[in-house]
This record gives structure tokens, C-alpha cells and sequence, in this order.
């Protein structure tokens, strides 16, 4: 018996997830080599109905999911040139992608009206989406998680992919600010293409354990060893890609773009999973 033909035409095709290495704030207003793949990353996408952004850059007690009309452009640096403070992102807000995370967490995910945008956030979406109009919705790190448990969260959120909306990750794989190594003296230094030993060698072990999805091992971080333990001192960077990871359906794939360390201790690497 033939299936009827209203089945595929049902179908709702699952829209891919992202993880991007942010680095420095800088790249939301320089077009350089990782900037520039935003651009086309954002154009090669199926448009999102919304985005949901899981950043780096905003941890709290408890996960909380943003809850306003228009969120306002988080400046959260310092000592950076005036230019990157003026910049707004004033992508709307969405309620239905909200409610729809509050509902899908059984209201273990909070409703915040305090934070907005941050940088983790803004500084990518400002290249992807210059003009703004897609609403943008941000999920915090809950500080009392453990890694387990942040990929577990991860997972619950997959149907929100089958609803024509776009996870992003955005953090960095490698991300060690206490031994950066600047070749030079400007801002666009920081991105010229250097890698330490052994941020080189803790990014090729992530990748091929992302290759293999060898996820348990990736949750379980802390035991790959010193090199693994000098790129991630601290979680919060290196959190966001767990949450895209455990998004992927075994029979997808990944593809890297933007795999470049720079300044020594970090790496730009990113993945769509499609
Ligand atoms: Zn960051």
C-alpha cells in the first residue's frame, strides 16, 4: 500500500543546529576570515521562524530563558574601542518561543526579564542576520549543573529544531584567557592564526571525539587530560557545544568551519550539525 502523499508534504524538515567559536568581541564589527563565514552561514541556513542562542556569557542560578518584547544589546566587556559599545541588536523578542521552552523543560526553565543580548550572542547574530528580524530568544547556564546534566538539557530541547528554530551554541572549544599570546599590538592581532601546543592538540581530540560521537567522553572532559585541562579551566566557554552536541540524531553530520586557533589559547572552531 502506497503511504498518501499528505505524509511528506507534512513533514516538517528538522532545521540544522549550530556551535560557533565567538573569540573576541572585536569580530562583531570587523570583517575578517571568521566573521565573513558568519555572513555566508546565515545566508546558506533555511530561515529560522525564530533563534534561540545558548551563550558563554550568561550564567546564573537556575536555567532561565529571556522573556521580553525586545531585548536590549548587552555591552558585556571592557576596554574595547567606543565603536563595539554603540552597537545595537534590536531583534525582537519572541513569547511563543518562550512559552514553547517553558513548556517543553515542565517549567524547570525560568522566565528572565532582566538580561537581553550579550556579546556571545550579538557579536555572531549582528553578521548572520544584519537586519535584525528574526526574533532571538537566550538560555543561560545554570551554574549548579553538571556537564551531564547541561547535555541532558540539550536533548530536551530537540523538538524546538522540528519547529523551524535555530540553536546556537556560542562559546569556544578552546578558551584559556590567562595564557593568551598577542603578536602584536593591535586588536586585529588577536586573530592572526597561532595556536599553543597543546590548544592544538585538546582541539583535534575534541573534533575526533565529536567525529565518532563519542559524546560521554566530551561530558566527561575534565578526564581527557592536561591538555583538555588547560583549554577548558573554566566551563562556561566550552558548555554551549555540549548543548549542540546533544541535539544531534546519530544518522546527521558534522561539518567544521572557521577551525583556526588564534592568539595561542583559544580556537574558533564551529560545526553545523545537519
Ligand atoms: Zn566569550
Amino acid at each position: 500500500m502506497t503511504q498518501p502523499l499528505s505524509t511528506s508534504l507534512d513533514e516538517t524538515p528538522t532545521m540544522p543546529t549550530v556551535f560557533v567559536g565567538h573569540g573576541s568581541p572585536m569580530n562583531a564589527i570587523e570583517d575578517n576570515e571568521f566573521s565573513l563565514r558568519w555572513q555566508e552561514l546565515g545566508k546558506s541556513l533555511p530561515r529560522p521562524k525564530a533563534i534561540l542562542c545558548i551563550s558563554a556569557h550568561w550564567q546564573t542560578w537556575g536555567t532561565f530563558v529571556t522573556d521580553m518584547e525586545r531585548p536590549r544589546t548587552i555591552h558585556d566587556f571592557g576596554g574595547f574601542p567606543q565603536t563595539l559599545y554603540q552597537v545595537q541588536y534590536p531583534a525582537p523578542g519572541s513569547q511563543w518561543l518562550t512559552e514553547t521552552i517553558e513548556k517543553v523543560s515542565n517549567k524547570t526553565i525560568k522566565l528572565d526579564q532582566k538580561w537581553g543580548l550579550d556579546h556571545g550572542c550579538w557579536s555572531v547574530l549582528k553578521h548572520m542576520y544584519p537586519k535584525a528580524d528574526i526574533p532571538v530568544v537566550q538560555l543561560s547556564l545554570d551554574y549548579a549543573k553538571q556537564p551531564h546534566e547541561h547535555y541532558a538539557l540539550g536533548r530536551e530541547l530537540f523538538s524546538l529544531r522540528q519547529q523551524n528554530v535555530l540553536i546556537l551554541g556560542s562559546g569556544n572549544l578552546v578558551h584559556n584567557l590567562n595564557r593568551v599570546v598577542l603578536k602584536g599590538n593591535s586588536w586585529h592581532d588577536f586573530n592572526k592564526p597561532f595556536g599553543l601546543d597543546w590548544a592544538i592538540e585538546a582541539n583535534e581530540l575534541f573534533k575526533k571525539l565529536i567525529d565518532d560521537d563519542r559524546h560521554k567522553e566530551l561530558i566527561n572532559y575534565p578526564k581527557l587530560g592536561a591538555a583538555v585541562e588547560l583549554a577548558v579551566p573554566t566551563p562556561e566557554h566550552y558548555l554551549p557545544a555540549l548543548y549542540i552536541l546533544a541535539l544531534k540524531e546519530a544518522s546527521e553530520q558534522v561539518a567544521y568551519f572557521n577551525d583556526s586557533p588564534v592568539a595561542g589559547s583559544l580556537t574558533m572552531t564551529s560545526f553545523v550539525i545537519q
